[in-house]
């Protein structure tokens, strides 16, 4: 044990269930602080962990430790993100029960870190033969991939993944990894175009130009400097002290290679398109119209992208009255810049959902190696998704996000409860209902049928003409005022809520209230393709705009219900496997080792549901522990069971607490398992041991 329970003063308890005084915040901030200061970042609630970023290289990855964990449970050792790799991974052999790990936790918590954790562990311990050796490399190897075109320098983070992903393992009967499945989440698009001050482009865009050879840039039409490219400065920081974007690209260069990647060409040739895109420019003709005033781009772009010079002109300065394109109007200046926005975010965004595809087919356990299974194989999925967000200004992105921490959170508390209510049915102990707050009323809010927020945004999105901030933010009073959880700025009486903008509405989350700004929004939700596109010949591009979607008459879905669908099957992935959950927690906004923000961590101990969820597991008994394993640490208390018990268990435990004492009300023996109700009784006992 990493302290034994007594040193507790010092490192504090290293599971939650333990505080004497669970229900308060402070102690429990109080308990993470101790522990932080000590180097210990990591400690339970029960089975979920709760990790701080130390922001420093702790010396507790090894393979070492590695060997340490296998086999060996929670309580035995100090918590680890390995022991919860270890535990999943046998409950995956044993019980032939798919599992999942979800990590969750605000941006620059760690989780990301967690993840991969997680995956050299399996990769490090599992069984491998020669060709699987292929697959775990190939596991490992889209990371970096991802990485570069998915994260982001950001003023939290300077490797922000700006997409959620969610990653299947695949074991075969021996638990060797044979293959594995990305879905990823709500690539932000917008920083393709538009990055706040601080922050960055995807990686991908400087690594290119760092560390592409000169010949290539060539051919590009690219210059090796980040600071001639409009896309690349919003943000004013090309370079960043703790990214060396040109070994990056030779670890990304490789990474493609162990993937199997054949369409190199094909995907620079985009990554320079949005570039070059970015640098298109445009002014007025004599005849008054908008027109490109930058000739080489658009020369270097037909190229590029692989479609016809005129069409491409035409598709960024008119705009399409007709569904077939017969009738066309010239844009403003404004509604250009927009157009190629667009554009830009689209090529972006189809090319990233690309290739998750494309490495999905590297990592697709193929039929041919079937000889060797014999068996069925299980899963081990890695949810790597982003927690609740509040900032100053919330748009729809934040309204996605909390989305979707509303649906995982409400499928945490069903999956807890469930499974405490089963163990307690297993060993035969009477289950005390808990009473905790069900937020099923609102996801209901957000996507029930009909008069769901997603519901009546559709609805406003989808009708003619254009979509109108004002009459949508009209209609969600129409529809939902009145509801507990959702607010705007009128009040019953006729008066005006200050604390609600006019162009605002508020959630009331579980985790808190948010408001959201509607401004604009309504306008981006069209996720309509870009028509030019389709008849490019650039092979990846020509695989994600297809024909189809530009010719039919059907509506197109908005990107809330597109999220919303993914999420429900994400859910329901997510429901027929086992779940382990990590949370993870930022110790300060200045990515600093060694300091501990009181005021920030308790904000995310609230977002994180912690508090409620330590209630949930304290509710009925602090602590359980199986007999053989409470009778081998307490047997030398007691004459009766020292120095070894032949009996039944359950009666040398018995022998054991009543000789130490314990009170009727204090404990229940299940069937294979001790149930403990408070800690006080437990610290008692070890407090025995340690004065022997
Ligand atoms: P998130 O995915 O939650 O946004 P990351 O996992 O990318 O956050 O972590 C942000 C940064 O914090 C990492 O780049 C790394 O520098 C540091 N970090 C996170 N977890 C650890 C850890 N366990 N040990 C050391 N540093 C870490
Ligand atoms: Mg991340």
């Amino acid at each position: 044990m990493e302290s034994t329970l007594t040193a507790r003063d010092r490192v504090g308890v290293q599971d939650f269930v333990l505080l004497e005084n669970y229900t308060s915040e402070a102690a429990f901030i109080e308990n993470l602080r101790r522990r932080f200061g000590e180097k210990l970042i990591y400690t339970y609630i029960g089975s979920v962990l709760v990790s701080v970023n130390p922001y420093k290289d702790l010396e507790i990855y090894s393979k070492a430790h590695m060997e340490r964990y296998r086999g060996v449970s929670f309580y035995e050792i100090s918590p680890h993100i390995y022991a919860v790799s270890d535990n999943t991974y046998r409950a995956m052999r044993t019980e032939r029960r798919d599992q999942c790990i979800l990590i969750s936790g605000e941006s620059g918590a760690g989780k990301t870190e967690a993840s991969k954790k997680i995956l050299q562990y399996y990769a490090t311990t599992c069984p491998v033969t020669d060709h699987m050796s292929t697959i775990r490399d190939r596991l490992l190897q889209s990371n970096p991939v991802l990485e570069a075109f998915g994260n982001a320098k950001t003023l939290r983070n300077d490797n922000s993944s700006r997409f959620g992903k969610y990653m299947d393992v695949q074991f075969d009967f021996r638990g060797a990894p044979i293959g594995g499945h990305i879905l990823n989440y709500l690539l932000e698009k917008s920083r393709v175009v538009h990055q706040n001050h601080g922050e960055r482009n995807f990686h991908i865009f400087y690594q290119l130009l760092e560390g592409g050879e000169q010949d290539q840039l060539s051919k590009l039409g690219l210059e090796r400097n980040a600071q001639k490219y409009h896309y690349l400065v919003k943000g004013c920081c090309p370079r960043v002290s703790s990214i060396n974007d040109k070994s990056d690209w030779k670890t990304v260069r490789k990474a493609l290679t162990v993937i199997g990647f054949h369409e190199e060409e094909d995907l620079l040739n985009i990554i320079a398109s949005v570039l070059h895109l970015g640098n298109t420019q445009f002014g007025e003709g004599e005849d008054g119209e908008t027109q490109i005033t930058t000739e080489p781009q658009l020369t270097y772009l037909s190229k590029l992208l692989g479609v016809d010079g005129p069409a491409l002109r035409e598709a960024l300065t008119h705009k399409k009255l007709t569904a077939k394109g017969e009738e066309v109007s010239p844009l403003s200046f404004e509604q250009a810049v927009a157009a190629r926005d667009a554009l830009a975010k689209a090529v972006y965004g189809r090319a990233f959902t690309w290739l998750v595809a494309k490495i999905n087919q590297s990592l697709a356990f193929k039929v041919s190696h079937t000889s060797i299974m014999i068996g069925s194989s299980s899963v081990i999925g890695l949810l790597d998704i982003y927690g609740f967000e509040v900032f100053q200004h919330n748009s729809f992105e934040q309204f996605c996000i909390n989305y979707c921490n509303e649906k995982l959170q409400q499928l945490f508390i069903k999956l807890t409860l469930k499974s405490e209510q089963e163990e307690y049915e297993a060993e035969g102990i009477t289950w005390e209902p808990v009473k905790y707050f069900d937020n099923k009323i609102i996801c209901d809010l957000v996507e029930e049928k009909h008069k769901g927020f997603i519901s009546i945004l559709d609805e406003e999105c989808l009708r003619p003409g254009e979509p109108s901030d004002i009459s949508f933010l009209e209609k969600l009073e129409d529809t939902l005022g009145g509801h507990a959880h959702f607010v705007t700025h009128k009040l019953a009486n006729g008066k005006t809520r200050k604390a609600v903008g006019r162009e605002e509405f508020r959630l009331i989350h579980y985790a808190g209230e948010v408001n959201y700004t509607v401004n604009g929004e309504l306008a981006n939700q069209s996720v309509n393709s870009t028509a030019v596109i389709c008849q490019s010949d650039n092979q990846i591009l020509s695989q994600c705009f297809n024909r189809e979607e530009v010719t039919t008459q059907k509506r197109p879905e908005t990107a809330a219900t597109q999220f919303k669908n993914s999420l429900a099957k994400l859910i329901e992935i997510l429901m027929s496997k086992e779940p382990s959950y990590v949370r993870c927690i930022k110790p300060n906004d200045a990515k600093q080792s060694g300091r501990f923000d009181e005021a920030l961590v308790r904000h995310q101990v609230k977002y994180l549901g912690l508090m409620e969820n330590l209630r949930v597991r304290r509710a009925g008994f602090a602590y359980r522990r199986r007999y053989e394993a409470f009778l081998q640490r307490y047997k030398s208390l007691c004459p009766g069971t020292w120095p070894n018990w032949q009996g039944r268990l359950a009666d040398g435990v018995a022998t054991l607490v009543q000789h130490l004492g314990y009170k009727p009300e204090e404990y229940k023996l299940g069937k294979t398992k001790i149930f403990i109700r408070f800690p006080k009784t437990l610290f008692t006992t070890e407090d025995a041991l340690e004065a022997r």
